[in-house]
């Protein structure tokens, strides 16, 4: 099964993802991810998409394609979670075309809906173990007072994301919604695509993305 998880940064989607990484054993194939890797063992695409990154714009359709057509050349026996892949018309046109060629199929699109007061409150204030990338926030959820990942066990390993600041994230969310906002028609307009609301518990989250897995796998 592979999936779309769509949605403003602060949506939870990484979040989301690791858990259907963990319950399913699928694969999750996040661009920002695979983008900070290459910043930081410092390739010469990561430099290149470094300040790009940091003021929040989107790099170009050609880097992060490629970076995702390598990936699927693998394949994965349990299907592929996109996270924060496609974001533009382009890069959806791309994947569908990539999915074919490989001998896949799409079978959802899940639009996590969040405002974006909750979504500013919730990046500003977190953090991630370097250890599993469990998410904390300093108000929701602070990091434990003996500084132990409370799902890894990894001591003293948070880090904050350079671009996690107010005014990065107003660039982010008007990228958002001006190139990757149109998606949600692209795929409502294919009938693939459902609305969850991700504002809920992670629990309630976790159960909406399993309720519209369970329809998609009885279509397919
Ligand atoms: P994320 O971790 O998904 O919030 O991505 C962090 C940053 O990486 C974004 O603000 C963009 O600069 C870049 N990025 C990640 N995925 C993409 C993508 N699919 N297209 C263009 N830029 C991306």
């Amino acid at each position: 099964m592979n999936i779309i998880l769509l949605g403003p940064p602060g949506a939870g989607k990484g979040t989301q993802a690791r858990h259907l990484v963990e319950t399913r054993g699928m694969v999750q194939l996040s661009t920002g991810d695979m983008l900070r890797e290459a910043k930081d063992s410092g390739t010469e695409m990561g430099n290149r998409v470094s300040d790009v990154m940091a003021k929040g714009e989107l790099v170009t359709d050609e880097i992060v394609i490629g970076l995702i057509r390598e990936k699927l050349e693998h394949g994965a026996e349990g299907g592929f979670i996109f996270d924060g892949f496609p974001r533009t018309l382009a890069q959806a046109d791309a994947l569908g075309a990539l999915l074919e060629t490989t001998g896949n199929i799409l079978d959802a699109v899940i639009e996590m809906e969040v405002d974006d007061t909750a979504l500013v409150e919730r990046i500003t204030a977190r953090s991630t173990c370097g250890g599993c990338g469990e998410v904390y926030n300093d108000k929701t959820k602070p990091i434990p007072a003996d500084g132990r990942c409370t799902n890894c066990g990894k001591e003293n390993d948070f880090k904050r994301r350079a671009d996690d600041n107010e005014e990065s994230l107003k660039t982010r969310l008007m990228e958002y919604y001006k190139k990757t906002s149109p998606l949600i028609g692209y795929y409502y307009a294919k009938g693939q695509l459902t609305k969850i609301n991700g504002l809920g518990e992670i629990e309630n989250v976790q159960a909406a993305i399993s309720d519209v897995l369970a329809v998609a796998k009885s279509n397919s």
